[in-house]
């Protein structure tokens, strides 16, 4: 089976080979107090600083998930309001889950086929933190860098957040351009789920230390205070953490990933205009590079789901609203190029017979 799901997705092929190798190595039995712990952690921080291009002064935590790093922020970051954009249901969660712990969380829903727009909005004399969802998984839009860097450039004094968890490792992001990151790993990483990368800008650490929020397990106060020591509130994902080192070695820096990511869109793009799929997305201004949504009748999305998995092809389900409605295609780095021509060959006899 080749899986184009969006997530949990396909894994790099090498991953049972470190498996083993972690066992192998008594990774798998270290404590999480030991110096061959801090050893792994650190090493593994570096290789994300190198192969992502993040700059030196921010700071990697992990944690177990994206929707932790959601509570980590809410509870120990937010201390005011917080301004949720959002245009799917990923960013709608973020925005809820936060509002359940902060009552002054403010969302704003933006159309999708449209760029991210705050110039109506004049947030300067309201502190509180900026998030965003840069890739929305639901919906297949992103906001690009530019459109971060004009938040930074408007808002320097805000916090800015960005849930990057279906685009981090698969294209380039502009880190610099705000204060919290985090994704987890069984996206663009090509790993198996279990693991949250959650980066912190000095802003970010300085504020968090200033709200000083220790209520919780992972109040990040106490994160802060452990991360000195390359180590951990809890035992953590220790062997996440190992193959996360071992993929951070062996990939290409984010700039070539980017560069295949963006070809990889480009080609199904065309395929899509040629054989007549609809993109969920009718702006191509806003289209996400990792997350294809091709949108039809509920029957033919499940004829076409359906045919695929005859051929060993896994297409992700439509999420949410557009669960009948769309199927999602993963435009993901741990994805091969045979897989890839693999699939575009099923959709081509797909489109031209109706069936495979
Ligand atoms: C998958 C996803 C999440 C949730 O990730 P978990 O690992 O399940 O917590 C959050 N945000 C976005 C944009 C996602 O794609």
């Amino acid at each position: 089976m080749i899986s184009f799901y969006p997530g949990p997705s396909k894994v790099y092929d090498r991953i049972p080979q470190y498996v083993k190798d972690a066992y192998q190595q008594g990774i798998l039995s270290i404590n999480h107090r030991s110096e061959a712990f801090m050893a792994l952690y650190g090493q593994t921080v570096s290789l994300l600083k190198e192969k992502l291009s993040i700059p030196q002064e921010y700071t990697v935590f992990f944690t177990s998930s994206a929707t932790e790093c959601w509570e980590i922020i809410a509870q120990s970051v937010v201390d005011d309001s917080s301004y949720h954009f959002y245009n799917g249901a990923f960013g709608e969660k973020w925005f809820k889950y936060t509002n359940n712990l902060n009552p002054l969380a403010i969302g704003y829903r933006f159309d999708k086929n449209l760029k991210l727009k705050t110039g109506e909005l004049d947030l300067s004399a309201n502190p509180g933190m900026i998030c965003i969802t840069q890739n929305e998984t639901s919906n297949g839009t992103q906001v690009d860098n530019k459109q971060i860097e004009k938040l930074r450039l408007k808002y320097p004094d805000h916090l800015i957040a960005v849930d990057a968890t279906s685009s981090m490792a698969g294209i380039l992001l502009e880190i610099k351009n705000a204060d919290i990151w985090y994704a987890s790993v069984q996206k663009c990483f090509g790993m198996p789920a279990g693991l949250g990368v959650m980066i912190c800008s000095p802003k970010a650490i300085e504020h968090a230390i200033q709200v000083n929020e220790r209520k919780h397990y992972n109040s990040l106060a106490f994160m802060i205070d452990m991360v000195g020591k390359h180590q951990t509130t809890y035992t953590p994902n220790i062997m996440g953490i190992y193959l996360l080192m071992r993929i951070m070695e062996s990939v290409k820096p984010i700039q070539e990933i980017h560069e295949k990511t963006l070809g990889r869109y480009q080609s199904y793009m065309k395929l899509l205009d040629k054989y007549s799929l609809a993109h969920l997305i009718d702006s191509h201004d806003v289209r996400s590079y990792t997350v294809i949504p091709v949108q039809g009748t509920p029957a033919f999305v499940s004829k076409i789901k359906e045919e695929a998995k005859k051929r060993s092809i896994i297409l992700g389900n439509g999420y949410g609203e557009y669960k009948e409605t769309t199927f999602r295609i993963a435009n993901f780095p741990a994805i091969k190029n045979s897989e890839i021509q693999t699939l575009k060959t099923f959709l081509r006899e797909f489109c031209t017979t109706g069936s495979a």
